[in-house]
């Protein structure tokens, strides 16, 4: 056993080696070792391996942290520091906090992936008073080493200690205002000390405990600090929104100090190999005379941009440009470096892949290709960019220098930020648009009826409904940022309150459909053009995903086609009909429909409809030439074309109704169910109302027939929704072929496919029988998740899903993120059973989980076809699908 390759026994008698030294000889390169070494012990271990100028040290494995997760302190850990202290004491020529001749050393932790909410660095541990004294005698500069001191006992005493830094900061700032000086490094030795005193008898009164002196102790208080902040609030916090499994553990390194702050020929700076927010291949970064690391990161001080290092320091800066070249060329990424200069030598104390805006993303994964000396492959640029890169770039969001406060918060609907003025009814919307104001529409929640304050707003909020409701869909399909359940706004009149703090009509609001954040007032807005390696990077990953994952969007009009094409929807997955009936010259003939007491007004209120159906299908059929284009028969139940009942109710006892409005409220009473959702919709509708879906296919054939007239190519698929059984679907085919026969003229020829949904659990499970009657299959994943999980897709979001999230109850909101587990399940199945029955079954999924990129990649490895999401969100699910196709062959990324 080598000296280096220290083997311990912990308590449970399992044989560890926890610490390595940054040259320790490991079997393949230390960059891949993330999840022993953490991100920073692995870059410096690679950085000493490349031979650069990194300050020696060691690292404490991630495996220390989970045995100290599971057993408190590891056995043998106290052993192996010791002997790692021990090595790198001999290598420097010093020992640890002496008295005479200091080694001092730096305590970081790194985890496997960057994660703020970690506890920091601690600089200078190893100083006392003797050492403090030592480092004065030896440097000749007493000011240095009380200066170093005291940042030590502050920063130990935040850091590891937990203490409140306010005490600290006052009497730090109220030294510089006594000094006359604007960085802390300019401070009197004198007053150092002054401070060092100040600071121990804080932390005395503050903990209970005199300050740590002694070297040793300060290292396991800091390494302890360490692994037990992976543990605490912020980072389990930080790890749940990233996905990140709370068992990985973090590393720790320890490295010799050297010392930005030794005098006037020394700095220290944080660097970027290119621009962090424009991608632009220049370095980027700030550095800072006479100063140690925290100084420039905490942005307390006046630093300088990296531009100046040249005169400042000239041959450390020519130095540092080839170590940027050298480590672009060796991570092949864009690095973010922190260096130090201590008396005109450079040191490198860290590097990683750098965090960078969507704009950055976007440009240095396209410069990558084409730089031959980094030769990133087009698939490793495509595994590069992640969803929140190409949201940044699509939709607009609150500046991120702005400063607000959020007046209250809802479910993150739709995306996008907006400003506007408030109104809480459509008819109010519109009379604002028409004056010219931009309009935020606020509701309870939205109906058929708020369509036309939807199509004039800039932004929606309501107080009720989830992710599916009808607001979400809608918003989500017109690109309207959208703010839905937002349940502490109470609506009343023309105003609404959240709490005490009320809304007027007109008031300004501001929305972040992304986020969820509602404010009041008029947040600034950051711009989003799209940079042009967007449409370079999806192309690639259209390459990528070409033959195994197709996009297709959910579009009900021919500009929503036409958007979804231009965003690069591969044809139409979910076009739903009912959405045609919801403009205000529409809505009426559809009522005259659902009236109709005599077959011959149902007739012609029918053939209204034909005409108007046609006409959007020929526009849908157009913008989608080629492509395959799913039309789905009516689908939602029929009271949701008619008037609330209760709202007619309330004016029939206050103001009395009209002749027209006593017909609406039999009608409402009629069709009224007790739960809808489960009621007569869906293929059950066409069951029970006759010569609808005749009509509708009727529309569809003889749009597709003009569109072949004309020249064109439609591919039409004709889809019968909330099917439950093979006799079921076998009617409602029979009905389409018949409809077909009657209005398909001999010649022409048109390729016409007819398929179901699979919506409900006892489909699936049937999928065998009801594939024998179907070309193709399309999961609606929104009606099965809440079949499935006998959620109310209308209101679960208002008062379970944040408690159930709370709880550890569910993962994910279903309705956001497909489950996985359940659902999936009953996907897989469906499929399988479904393809068992009929091979050449076409297979796609158009509920809203089309367009989350979680559930692209499992709903890839369940088999379907293509996913279809809202034209908005193609962009995203071209990304998505291409990951998960890249998942399969091993390729991914993670910053
Ligand atoms: C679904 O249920 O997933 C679906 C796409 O249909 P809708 O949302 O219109 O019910
Ligand atoms: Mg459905």
């Amino acid at each position: 056993m080598s000296q280096r390759d220290v083997r311990t026994s912990s308590s449970s008698g399992h044989t560890e080696t926890f610490i390595f030294d940054f040259d320790h000889a490991h079997d393949i390169e230390p960059m891949h070792l993330r999840s022993l070494l953490g991100g920073k012990g692995a870059n410096l271990a690679e950085m000493t391996r490349l031979g650069l100028p990194v300050p020696p040290g060691f690292t404490i494995s991630t495996t220390a942290c989970r045995a100290f997760m599971h057993q408190g302190w590891p056995s043998g850990l106290d052993a192996e520091i010791a002997a790692a202290v021990a090595r790198l004491e001999e290598r420097m020529g010093r020992r640890l906090g002496d008295a005479r001749d200091p080694l001092l050393v730096s305590v970081r932790s790194g985890a496997q992936f960057s994660m703020p909410g970690m506890m920091d660095t601690v600089l200078n541990l190893g100083l006392n008073d003797d050492s403090a004294a030592a480092l004065a005698s030896l440097s000749g500069d007493e000011r240095f080493a009380y200066d170093s001191y005291a940042r030590f006992i502050a920063m130990f005493a935040r850091i590891v200690l937990g203490l409140d830094p306010t005490p600290f900061d006052e009497r730090l700032h109220a030294a510089m205002t006594e000094e006359n000086v604007l960085a802390e490094g300019n401070l009197s030795a004198d007053v150092n000390r002054r401070l060092v005193g100040e600071y121990r008898h804080l932390v005395e009164e503050l903990t209970g405990h005199p300050f740590p002196t002694d070297p040793a102790t300060q290292l396991h208080l800091a390494i302890e600090a360490i692994f037990s902040s992976w543990g605490g609030a912020r980072a389990r916090a930080f790890r749940e929104r990233e996905g990140i499994d709370h068992d990985l553990g973090t590393a720790a390194t320890v490295q010799s100090m050297v010392f930005g702050n030794r005098d006037q020929s020394s700095g220290t700076g944080v660097a970027f190999t290119r621009n962090p927010s424009t991608g632009e291949p220049t370095p980027y970064g700030d550095f800072m005379r006479n100063a140690q690391g925290e100084d420039v990161v905490a942005g307390t001080s006046i630093t300088q941009p990296l531009d100046e290092l040249d005169d400042a320091f000239p041959e450390a800066a020519a130095q540092l440009r080839l170590v940027f070249t050298q480590l672009e060329q060796h991570f092949r990424d864009m690095c973010d470096i922190e260096f130090t200069i201590e008396q005109g030598r450079l040191w490198m104390l860290q590097t990683r892949r750098g965090m960078r805006t969507g704009a950055a993303a976007l440009r240095i994964a396209v410069d990558m290709v084409a730089d031959e000396h980094i030769a990133l492959t087009r698939e490793e640029a495509v595994s590069r960019i992640t969803p929140d890169h190409l949201a940044q770039v699509l939709h607009s969001s609150f500046a991120p220098d702005a400063r607000y406060e959020v007046l209250t918060s809802g479910l993150a609907a739709s995306p996008g930020a907006a400003v506007g003025r408030a109104y809480f009814s459509a008819e109010a919307a519109v009379a604002a648009h028409a004056r010219g104001e931009a309009v935020i529409l606020v509701r309870t929640e939205t109906s058929p009826d708020d369509v036309a304050g939807l199509l004039v707003s800039e932004g929606v909020v309501t107080s009720r409904g989830g992710l599916v409701s009808h607001a979400a869909v809608v918003a989500r399909g017109w690109g309207v940022p959208a703010v839905v359940g937002a349940s502490e706004l109470v609506l009343d009149g023309d105003r609404a309150r959240v709490g005490t703090e009320v809304i007027a009509e007109g008031d300004w609001l501001s929305l972040e459909g992304s986020t969820g954040a509602v404010v009041r007032g008029r947040v600034p807005l950051a711009s989003h053009a799209a940079p042009p390696e967007m449409t370079t990077l999806l192309g690639w990953a259209d390459e990528v995903r070409a033959g195994h994952l197709a996009v297709r969007a959910n579009a009900d009009t021919a500009a929503d086609a036409r958007a979804a094409r231009e965003r690069g929807a591969e044809g139409i997955g979910l076009c739903r009909t009912e959405h045609m009936f919801l403009g205000p010259d529409r809505l009426p003939v559809v009522r005259e429909m659902i009236l109709a007491d005599n077959d011959a007004d149902y007739q012609r209120s029918l053939e209204r409809l034909l005409e108007v159906q046609r006409e959007d299908f020929l526009g849908i059929f157009e913008a989608m030439d080629g492509l395959h284009v799913t039309v789905r028969l009516l689908d939602p139940p029929l009271h949701e074309f008619l008037p609330d009942l209760e709202e007619l109710l309330v004016k029939e006892a206050t103001l009395g109704l009209s002749a027209d409005e006593q017909r609406l409220l039999a009608a409402a009473r009629y069709w009224h169910e007790e739960n809808p959702m489960l009621g007569v919709r869906g293929v059950r509708l066409g069951v029970v109302k006759p010569g609808l879906y005749a009509m509708q296919v009727r529309a569809i054939i003889e749009a597709a027939q003009h569109r072949r007239a004309l020249g064109g190519d439609p591919h039409v698929e004709i889809m019968i929704p909330l099917t439950i059984s093979a006799p079921e679907l076998a009617l409602a085919r029979g009905w389409v072929e018949e409809a077909m026969a009657g209005s398909r003229s001999e010649h022409a020829n048109l390729d016409v496919r007819i398929g179901t949904m699979i919506e409900t659990p006892r489909a699936a499970l049937v999928a065998d029988q009801i594939a024998r009657h179907a070309d193709f299959f399309s999961f609606g994943t929104n009606d099965l998740t809440q079949m499935t999980f006998g959620f109310s897709r209308d209101d679960v979001e208002g008062k379970l899903m944040a408690p159930y999230l709370a709880a550890g109850l569910l993962a994910h909101n279903p309705f956001d993120v497909l489950d996985a587990e359940g659902v999936a399940q009953l996907i897989r199945l469906a499929i399988e059973r479904g393809r068992g029955a009929n091979p050449e079954l076409a297979i796609g999924i158009c509920g809203e989980h089309g367009g989350d990129p979680a559930s692209i990649a499992t709903l890839y490895d369940c088999g379907v076809d293509y996913v279809s999401c809202s034209p908005f969100r193609v962009p995203t699910a071209r990304l998505a699908a291409a990951h998960a196709v890249l998942a399969r062959r091993g390729v991914s990324d993670r910053l």
